[in-house]
């Protein structure tokens, strides 16, 4: 028996679990992109006549972005789409990806930037695992997220962007708000969830579209719009932590779909409330690069500087 498209009378292919639609490639296609830019609307993420830097690493995720952010874009000409990749340095790794990134960004007709560690930092990352040694407490992937977000934040400033768009979807979002709860830093919701509105100066405001399409969504996505991309595991990879709370919470939304949007809508609730009662003046500058920081040495100056002493 043949499952209809809950939009259309094609077969459907898809069902979006948390939604119970039950979608056919177009409409799989249709419905993403609207609920992008029904999010976009909403937290008034973007304007007509932004230059928006896209993080794109090559995988399935900022692959989705890029092609979404582009057909949302076509509407407002004054914009201006730049998709930027951070070449970490990671030996094997990056290539393929790299190249996925260059294709799809030559499909679209944008020319992607590309910023290495290597050329931001003076080491790959690659070398900062070699300096540490086994002396680091921290895992490459604390040293490769901030040392990536400071990167992107360094390009974007560069090229004079108005805002950064990031691939994080709602899976990733909502493990986020569950392991900075369960880690007791409750704040950092507030860190991670900021409006667009509430800029930071120094720092390009980041805004995160995807978060409104699970991962699922975006396989199959990718998979029927055939967007090149290249997903490999990141040889580093040791979130262990991170891998309990996706284990569980997969576990809980399938048993009851809509725990995912949930928590995004409390760690939205939450940001607003702390947004309410604190203002900028809870950053202060780095003593060394001159950037917002929440502490007098921000993260990437402090394990730079630990790195240098190895
Ligand atoms: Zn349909
Ligand atoms: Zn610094």
């Amino acid at each position: 028996m043949i499952v209809r498209c809950s939009k259309c009378e094609h077969e459907a292919v898809y069902l979006r679990r948390y939604t119970s639609e039950r979608l056919c490639p177009s409409c799989l296609v249709h419905t993403s992109v609207d609920r992008v830019r029904r999010a976009i609307n909403r937290r008034k993420m973007l304007r007509e006549d932004d230059r928006i830097v896209v993080g794109v690493s090559g995988g399935k995720d900022s692959a989705v972005l890029l092609d979404i952010i582009h057909q949302i874009e076509q509407r407002y000409p004054q914009t201006e789409v730049i998709p930027v990749t951070i070449d970490e340095g990671i030996r094997g790794y990056r290539d393929q990806a790299l190249e996925a990134a260059k294709a799809l960004s030559r499909s679209l007709g944008l020319s992607l930037v590309l910023r290495s560690f290597e050329d931001v930092f003076g080491m790959s990352l690659d070398d900062m695992v070699d300096v540490r040694g086994d002396t680091g407490t921290l895992g490459a992937c604390s040293y490769c997220g901030v040392f990536r977000r400071k990167a992107l934040n360094l390009a974007a400033r560069e090229l004079e962007a108005d805002v950064v768009a990031t691939g994080h979807n709602m899976d990733d979002e909502a493990q986020t708000v569950i392991m900075n709860i369960m880690r007791g830093d409750g704040r950092r919701i507030g860190r991670t969830n900021r409006l667009r509105m509430q800029p930071i100066r120094g720092f390009v405001p980041r805004i995160k579209p995807l978060a409104v399409l699970s991962e699922r969504d975006i396989v199959a996505y990718a998979h029927h719009t055939q967007l090149p991309y290249h997903d490999v595991p990141c040889p580093y990879a040791t979130e262990a932590y991170r891998n309990d709370i996706r284990n569980f919470l997969n576990d809980m939304e399938h048993k009851r779909p809509g725990t995912l949007t949930a928590i995004l809508r409390s760690g939205e609730a939450i940001a607003k409330a702390i947004a309410s009662t604190s203002s900028e003046s809870f950053y202060s500058t780095c003593s060394t690069c001159g950037d917002p920081s929440t502490t007098t040495m921000c993260k990437a100056c402090q394990l730079l500087d630990k790195l240098e002493q190895g």
